[in-house]
């Protein structure tokens, strides 16, 4: 089950900026290749329950919630019924180049599916023990009171984690995360170190699908 990582849109010269007419060209490359966009709570309960999923099922996140996601992802998602998860640090919401609590509130109930991404973006594996459940239970708390929704799944930031993290994770509540190991995700992964798809500026349809389908292979899928 490839889950693809995104980060920014937009043009910006930088790896993790990708151009929009760029990802408007994967969206319709994987529309195009009969692949569905599904949420991680479905993966999750196809996981665990066996839940049906759609043939060829892809996961969309993105990491950061920049308001590019709102202004540009958002929209175009939309518009051709695909459906993504959007990993938000949640100090950041409200601030410039960043979502707000509104756009928040107005994507979940469009069905985006939000996760938290840490209250600060600090590498877990350097904080105290205060400052990890601040950082992992409280981006949690904050996320369910203004959004009145259970946030099940939280992205590592920049990726680090150790065994403290995970079990931080696992207190706080949430039922998997994903981390920036490539790969896709299989029944075997331990549902809190989920491996992700990076997709970097640049990246054309045909090098997208040679991605997924090196993920797969990497995953025995
Ligand atoms: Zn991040």
């Amino acid at each position: 089950m490839p889950i693809l990582m995104y980060h920014e849109l937009g043009e910006v010269p930088h790896r993790l900026y990708v151009g929009l007419s760029e990802w408007e060209a994967h969206l319709d490359f994987l529309a195009r290749e009969g692949y569905t966009t599904i949420t991680l709570a479905q993966l999750y309960r196809h996981m665990t329950s066996g839940e049906p999923l759609p043939e060829k099922p892809v996961v969309i996140t993105f990491d950061d919630s920049y308001a590019s996601f709102y202004e540009h992802a958002f929209p175009r998602l939309r518009e051709r019924g695909f459906v993504a998860t959007l990993f938000v640090i949640t100090d950041l919401v409200n601030h410039p180049r960043h979502v707000t609590w509104e756009q928040l509130r107005e994507m979940a109930a469009a069905g985006i599916e939000i996760g938290a991404h840490s209250a600060t973006h600090p590498n877990l594996r350097e904080v105290d023990a205060g400052r990890l459940e601040q950082e992992v239970a409280g981006s949690r708390r904050a996320l369910e009171e203004q959004l009145g929704m259970p946030i099940l799944f939280f992205s590592y930031p920049g990726g680090s984690y150790d065994e403290k993290v995970l079990a931080a994770v696992k207190a706080a509540g949430y039922l998997g995360a994903v981390t920036v190991a490539s790969g896709a995700a299989t029944p075997e992964d331990d549902p809190f170190q989920w491996p992700r798809v990076t997709v970097y500026r640049g990246t054309t349809p045909e090098k997208l699908q040679a991605l997924i389908d090196a993920a797969l292979a990497r995953s025995g899928g």
